[in-house]
Parts: C-alpha cells; sequence; structure tokens
C-alpha cells in the first residue's frame, strides 16, 4: 500500500504529490487527466513570480516536476469508488473504472471541478455540435463565426473578451441586471467592437437544425418576451460543480453544494482522508490557492502518519 495516494493530478494533486514525496514516503497520483483544467486554460498572469505562462505549459511543467520525484504517476485513472478503512490504522481503498484498486494509509482528494450546465432543451443535444464549454479549446473552430457566451461572472466575461479576437461576433448572455466580473474584465469587454452584451436574459433553448447549433433561443426577464439569436456557436459559462459524485456513498461529509468539507489541516471528516483544491469547501478557485491546499494536505497527512 501507499502511504499517501493522491486522487487527481491538477495544481492540487501536483503540489500534494511533490510534498509528500518529498518526505521520502510511498507516494502515488492516480489521475483521470492529468494537468486538470490547467489544460483548458490559456493565459495565466496571476500564477504568483510568474507574470505570464500558459495552462498546457504550466500542466506540462507539474507533470515534470511530480516526475522528478520518486512518486507513481498513474494517468489515465477515474476513480470511482472510495472504500475508507473500517477501523483506525487501516487502509483505504480507491477503486478505479479501469477496475484497477489501490491501498493507502491516506488519501489527498483532490479531483477538482468542471463547469456547470444549462440544462435546457439542445444542450446535450447539440454538446460538441455547436455547445462547448472551453473557449480555449474549442474557440479556434468558430472563425469568423457568431457564438453567444452564457454566463457574466469572471470566466463568462474572459471568454467573451478571447472570443471576440478569433470569432466574427460575441453576444454575452448575463441572467442578473448585470455582470459579476471584475470591473477591469468588463471595462475591457465594453471596448470591443465586435461585443454584444444582454443582461437580465434567462437562456430557454439551444436551437439547432439536426446536425448543428444555429440559434438560441432566450427570455428577456423584465418583459416575459422570447427573443433568439442566429449563431453557429454557445459557450456556457455559468459556475464550477465539484467532482465529487464518485464520493456521494462513502462516508465524506461534503457540503450542501457537493464540496467535500474539510478542517484547518486539509483534513476531511474522515481520519487519514485529506482532500485540497477546488473540489473543497475552500473559498476562491485558483491555481495558487489550490497548491498551497494541495501542499498544507500532504503535510497535514504525514502529520497523520506520524502519529498513527
Ligand atoms: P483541477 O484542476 O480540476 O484538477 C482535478 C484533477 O482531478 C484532474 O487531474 C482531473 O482529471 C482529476 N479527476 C477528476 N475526477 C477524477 C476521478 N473521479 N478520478 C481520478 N481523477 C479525477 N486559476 C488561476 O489561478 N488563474 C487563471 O488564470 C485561471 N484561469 C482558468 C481558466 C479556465 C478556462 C479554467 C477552467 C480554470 C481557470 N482557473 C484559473 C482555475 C484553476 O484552473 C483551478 O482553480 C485549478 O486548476 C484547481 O486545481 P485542482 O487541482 O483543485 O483541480
Amino acid at each position: 500500500p501507499f502511504d499517501v495516494l493522491v486522487v487527481g493530478g491538477g495544481p492540487a494533486g501536483a503540489a500534494a504529490a511533490i510534498y509528500a514525496a518529498r518526505k521520502g514516503i510511498r507516494t502515488g497520483v492516480a489521475a483521470e487527466r492529468f494537468g486538470g483544467q490547467v489544460l483548458d486554460t490559456m493565459a495565466i498572469e496571476n500564477f504568483i513570480s510568474v507574470p505570464y505562462t500558459e495552462g498546457p505549459k504550466l500542466a506540462a511543467a507539474l507533470e515534470e516536476h511530480v516526475k522528478e520525484y520518486e512518486a507513481d504517476i498513474m494517468n489515465l485513472q477515474r476513480a470511482v469508488k472510495l472504500i475508507p478503512a473500517a477501523d483506525q490504522g487501516g487502509d483505504h481503498e480507491v477503486e478505479f473504472e479501469s477496475g484497477a484498486r489501490l491501498k493507502s494509509k491516506t488519501l489527498i482528494l483532490s479531483t477538482g471541478a468542471r463547469w456547470r450546465e444549462m440544462n435546457v432543451p439542445g444542450e446535450a443535444e447539440y454538446r460538441n455540435k455547436g455547445v462547448a464549454y472551453c473557449p480555449h479549446c474549442d474557440g479556434p473552430l468558430f472563425k469568423g463565426k457568431r457564438v453567444a457566451v452564457i454566463g457574466g461572472g469572471n470566466s463568462g466575461v474572459e471568454a467573451a473578451i478571447d472570443l471576440a479576437g478569433i470569432v466574427g461576433h460575441v453576444t454575452l448572455i448575463e441572467f442578473m441586471d448585470e455582470m459579476r466580473a471584475d470591473a477591469v474584465l468588463q471595462k475591457k469587454l465594453r471596448s470591443l467592437p465586435n461585443v454584444e452584451i444582454i443582461l437580465g436574459a434567462r437562456t430557454t433553448e439551444v436551437n439547432g437544425d439536426g446536425t448543428r447549433v444555429n440559434g438560441l433561443t432566450f427570455e428577456e426577464r423584465a418583459s416575459g418576451e422570447i427573443k433568439r439569436l442566429d449563431l453557429e456557436g454557445i459557450f456556457v459559462q455559468i459556475g464550477l460543480v465539484p467532482n465529487t459524485e464518485w464520493l456521494t456513498d462513502s462516508s465524506i461529509e461534503l457540503s450542501p453544494r457537493g464540496e467535500i468539507v474539510i478542517d484547518e489541516r486539509g483534513m476531511t471528516s474522515v481520519p487519514g482522508i485529506f482532500a485540497a483544491g477546488d473540489v473543497t469547501t475552500v473559498p476562491y478557485k485558483q491555481i495558487v490557492i489550490a497548491m498551497g491546499e494541495g501542499s498544507k494536505a500532504a503535510l497535514g497527512a504525514f502529520d497523520y502518519l506520524i502519529r498513527h
């Protein structure tokens, strides 16, 4: 068995693996997709001491840094079940989609989060046929075309600014009467000539011709009027969902939003099981925060190991 098994290979998981491996204990990292959300990110300008980097570059650097140590990296492994130790001091077990099972004295859960869906008719049907969630992955597919971005938070406004440089026209649709994004982003967005902003609008349907998206229907909330936009792409940017579905029948306490509840050392409600990053209740989901949290959870796990 491992001393520390990290599940998830984003910034939190990579930091946890490095901190654990540096203690000379048996460390493993299993991840569905090493790099995590960073892989879907283009410009990163708030990774402290690095004024500018790009997601794929940072993701590669994370993996390279982990590989400096004797940590066992298991990529493309999706955890489907967690079986906590029957008694304290026993091994916890994680089951993977591949059928593999791994045992460890402590666990660090860092499975991150993913974009929220609108759940309107047509969204699922036209996913990857015009409906997208990752502007950095799919933006170039809409070169010169008309797209909408749903959501006026930081991610929606960033996406709209990014897309405006690639596509022909962007319509940003925000449910509330104002955008929640940072003022500097809103200012930038409003300065762009090929962007329209529609506030107080509820998306009701993704329209298509059977093979691809060709429009979007929304309700003007104030008037109740239904309107339609002709376009080829819809980028959904309405928030993050923690990747904790695989934990629902474990005894790990989750918050009402499905996030793993942790204490100040990153320990969950089950002794010896820690968690870090976007998957937890930690406020503000960011790379530097996820890395700090991953490091903290690994030190917490080490502390736990030397006491048990
Ligand atoms: P994640 O990065 O989500 O990593 C989760 C890991 O767990 C992945 O390896 C995933 O494959 C794995 N995983 C998930 N489920 C399972 C499972 N069941 N079994 C096994 N493995 C699993 N932050 C910034 O600080 N600056 C930015 O500029 C910035 N821009 C962003 C832009 C975009 C488009 C996105 C999506 C995010 C951005 N963020 C930014 C947020 C930042 O990427 C996240 O806060 C950070 O990646 C969280 O790290 P994490 O390790 O907690 O989770």
